[in-house]
This record gives structure tokens, C-alpha cells and sequence, in this order.
């Protein structure tokens, strides 16, 4: 089977092709450095997102948010269930820890709200 896959690590942005076979990567190519590599490794055994989204603070004002790690893809769901779940105390200020260990990163603010 081949994938192919555009690396995103970097501007100039790679035609990358993934041979596979059994879930088992065989080969990487159309990558012009180590990175894409190892991205399209990532991307195809263990994809992650960073999430960002806002959150409700109190009194009702929304605050934006973002994970402060990439999680694996599949729990980006569960995450925006947690963050939705969430309220935050005022004032929140930019790099604020609105929750701690969702899926192994944190979500801080990259808002304010007073
Ligand atoms: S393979 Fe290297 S040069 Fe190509 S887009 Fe990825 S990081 Fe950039």
C-alpha cells in the first residue's frame, strides 16, 4: 500500500510517498530532509494534533485555549469534552494552566479575561 502524504513541518512542504505493508513502514520518499522522515512516521504509526479551542470562564466570558503538546488524533474528541466540561477562574492570563493532564499535555490560555 502507499500513502501519500504533504509534509508540513516546514514551508517549502514535501510530496512525501510511504510504502507500507502490514501497518509496517517499508519506505519514506520525496523528502528532502530527515524531518519529513520522521513525519511521515509519526504521521502514519501515531498521528498528533495540537488542540485549540476556547473555554467558558466565569461569568460566562470565553477564553481562548490551546493543549500545550500535540495529543494522539483519536482523543482530540475526548479533549474538547473535557475543555467544554471546563470553567475558568477570572482573571485568566496568557499561558494560564486551565487544565492539567488531558492526554499527557496541558491546556493553557493564550487569552486573557479579566
Ligand atoms: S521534508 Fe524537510 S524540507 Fe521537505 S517539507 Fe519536510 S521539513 Fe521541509
Amino acid at each position: 500500500m502507499t500513502r501519500e502524504l504533504t509534509c508540513i513541518i516546514c514551508p517549502r512542504g514535501c510530496a512525501l510517498k510511504i510504502e507500507l505493508e502490514d501497518g509496517k513502514i517499508l519506505s519514506v520518499s520525496g523528502n528532502s530532509c530527515p524531518r519529513g522522515e520522521q513525519y511521515a512516521k509519526d504521521e502514519c504509526c501515531n498521528p498528533q494534533r495540537t488542540v485549540t479551542s476556547t473555554v467558558r470562564c466565569e461569568a460566562g466570558r470565553m477564553v481562548s485555549v490551546k493543549t500545550d503538546r500535540p495529543i494522539p488524533k483519536d482523543k482530540m474528541f475526548d479533549c474538547m469534552e473535557r475543555i467544554n466540561a471546563a470553567t475558568a477562574k477570572l482573571p485568566v492570563h496568557i499561558g494560564d494552566v486551565i487544565l492539567e493532564d488531558v492526554f499527557g499535555s496541558r491546556v493553557v490560555a493564550t487569552g486573557n479575561a479579566e
